[in-house]
């Protein structure tokens, strides 16, 4: 198995986890760009939102995006998925960014 993100939800490599289910796990970015940066990612590879078609899943990352937040205790955060190089995204495993913990302003 190469893909960093698929390693580290079979537990392979270490993380600091958030929140695990079925189908979704939760990790602590390794460069956090706010004081609260967690990464929501599918159990299941799949390289990006593009490659994304089950709706089982799509529900389970979204509801994965608000169970982090209430658990960090984050009324406000920003959630972000960059699909494709062109676009930010490094890890072609797909997962959502959760930021929050201090003014993230507007989007530039
Ligand atoms: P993206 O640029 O949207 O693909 O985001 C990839 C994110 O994964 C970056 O914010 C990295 O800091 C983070 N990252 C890469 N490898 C690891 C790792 N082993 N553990 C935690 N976060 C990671």
């Amino acid at each position: 198995m190469s893909c960093i993100f698929c390693r580290i939800a079979a537990g392979e490599i270490p993380s600091q986890k958030v929140l695990e289910n079925e189908q979704v796990v939760a990790i602590r970015d390794r460069a956090p760009q706010a004081p609260v940066h967690v990464l929501v990612m599918p159990k299941k590879h799949m390289a990006s939102l593009a490659e994304l078609e089950d709706p089982a899943i799509a529900a389970a990352l979204l509801k994965g995006v608000k169970d982090v937040a209430a658990k960090e205790g984050l009324k406000e955060f920003r959630t972000i998925a960059n699909t494709g190089a062109g676009a930010g995204q490094t890890v072609f495993h797909l997962h959502l960014h959760v930021l929050g913990g201090r003014d993230l302003g507007s989007l530039g």
